[in-house]
């Protein structure tokens, strides 16, 4: 039978302050375990948390971006619960009041040859504290409280969306922009991009079914699997007239399933009630100025317009992009290139070594595309490479030679193209002179030409062309511009 589908996603991502949400404690991944740690985040009896104001506006600005509104009011609850990585057994979060409510995206693009085109209704973001973390080994438990207190954010969708790709392209779509708004690097086997994925189907018409709960998610490619997975286990079990079990699931890479982790009392009571111990948060038109600061273009208006601008395709733009720090990177080459006439085939050269060249030497040496800035390749360089080889300066040849010098040790391509006398020449009289030296030198081969030409053998003629053309080339010291060799050679013979 035909089903409906539903999707809703919860995805935590870390942000990035310095400190903690609620103490100053440094909230870097990757420390010694329990080095992170005070009174406050490890839950001491007496003490008293303080809002990190930085997390508030990180927090605000992802609201911003996913067009959620702000409320005037918004406050702090605790949500009381028992467990071993949470030290006061209640975690701060919010829940009347989230910082951001009622937004939306536009999920566009293809994924797994489904085309998408699609909003996602946000129903909120509200900040939180992490949970500690706890490390299973063997008969052992051990617990590392560094990440208690670290700022989180969630993010809750409608369940709007209908299949694993969509859900996948969510959580990559909403990985840029939190990236392009640097509060969260979106690492997802760190853990600082976490996502749950909700799923039930029903017959067409019928409305929400009974949701289950995805967990163990740690890639966007095993949130997709996992969905689809479920939404194809689910099926069977309508289809054999069976109901579906209200539950929270595990994701197994290993077996490419999902599988029972726990079953969900009907809507857990955390007893939430308002944090005596942290004020009501009132952003005034100072925070918000603030917020609206940190807003930069987003991802998928960037890229279109930057396809639009430099006439490359969106595939292209959408690699050369995906980084705000390569997108930059190229739009400063681009201006410096300052070209009038054709500019947009230099735009297509410039593409085409942040695509090859570029990319090839940072995978070489390990380095992210986020890194472009440490090169010593430098925009204006690169521009002023691009620059030359559209003029006909230097040879495409050449250009790629000073890319590497530049790539390697920096410097200025004007300078190392003079200084090696690499410039082609393209004076016409000269070009001449060593096209007529070589056609007088070469007159046997010269006839050959004339008689393919005559018997109509193309081919022959345009190799024996090619020959004389490299003679003269080799002639000028292999200098010669080869468009104007071929030119005035095509004049002569
Ligand atoms: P809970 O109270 O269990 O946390 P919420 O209403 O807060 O449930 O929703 C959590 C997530 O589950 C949201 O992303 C929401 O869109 C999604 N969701 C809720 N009900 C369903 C359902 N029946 N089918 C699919 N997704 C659902
Ligand atoms: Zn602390
Ligand atoms: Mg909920």
């Amino acid at each position: 039978m035909n089903y409906q589908s539903f999707i809703g996603l919860e995805v935590h991502i870390h942000l990035l302050t310095k400190s903690k949400v609620f103490c100053k404690c440094d909230s870097a991944f990757g420390a010694e375990p329990n080095t992170h740690v005070c009174p406050v985040c490890m839950g001491y009896p007496g003490v008293l948390p303080a809002l990190n104001i930085e997390a508030m506006r990180m927090g605000c600005t992802v609201a911003r971006a996913l067009n959620c509104s702000i409320p005037e009011r918004t406050w702090f609850e605790r949500k009381q619960y028992f467990y071993p990585d949470m030290t006061k057994n209640y975690q701060i979060s919010q829940f009347a009041s989230p910082l951001g409510q009622n937004g939306y995206i536009i999920l566009e693009g293809e994924n797994n040859g489904q085309k998408i085109n699609k909003k996602v209704r946000i129903k909120e973001c509200h900040l939180e504290e992490d949970a500690g973390k706890m490390i299973h080994t063997g008969t052992v438990s051990l617990l590392d409280y560094n990440r208690a207190g670290v700022s989180l954010l969630e993010i809750v969708t409608e369940p709007d969306m209908e299949t694993g790709e969509e859900a996948e392209l969510f959580i990559r779509q909403l990985r840029r922009t939190v990236r392009y708004l640097g509060v969260c690097d979106g690492n997802m086997e760190e853990g600082s991009l976490r996502a749950d994925a909700n799923v039930s189907i029903n017959t067409p018409g019928a409305g929400l079914g009974k949701k289950v709960e995805c967990k163990n998610l740690n890639s966007s490619r095993f949130v997709r699997l996992a969905l689809n997975y479920e939404i194809g286990r689910q099926a069977v079990r309508l289809d054999e007239g069976k109901t579906v079990v209200q539950e929270t699931r595990l994701w197994n890479e290993n077996r490419d399933q999902t599988e029972p982790m726990r079953q969900k009392e009907n809507a857990q009571d955390y007893r939430y009630f308002p944090e005596p111990d942290l004020p009501v948060f009132t952003p005034d038109a100072a925070f918000l100025k603030t917020v609206d600061e940190s807003l930069v273009e987003l991802p998928q208006n960037r890229i279109k317009r930057m396809a639009q601008q430099y006439g490359l395709d969106g595939g292209q733009i959408d690699i050369i992009a995906d980084e705000k720090e390569e997108a930059d990177f190229f739009e400063e080459s681009a201006k410096a290139i300052g070209l009038k006439d054709g500019a947009e085939a230099a735009y297509k050269t410039l593409a085409n070594y942040f695509l090859g060249d570029i990319r090839g030497y940072l995978n070489k040496n390990g380095l992210d595309a986020r890194h472009i800035r440490s090169l010593n390749l430098k925009p204006a360089g690169l521009a002023g490479i691009v620059r030359m080889q559209e003029e006909g300066r230097i040879s495409s040849k050449t250009a790629k030679k000073v890319l590497e010098m530049l790539l390697a040790d920096g410097g200025d391509p004007e300078a190392i193209v003079a200084k090696n006398n690499w410039e082609q020449i393209r004076d016409k009289g000269t070009i001449e002179k060593a096209v007529n030296d070589v056609l007088a030198a070469e007159a046997a081969t010269l006839a050959d030409l004339k008689k393919a030409k005559d018997e109509g053998n193309a081919k022959r003629a345009s190799s024996l062309t090619a020959f004389l053309a490299g003679k003269a080339i080799a002639a000028t010291g292999g200098r010669a511009d080869p468009r104007l060799v071929q030119e005035i050679l095509a004049g002569k013979v």
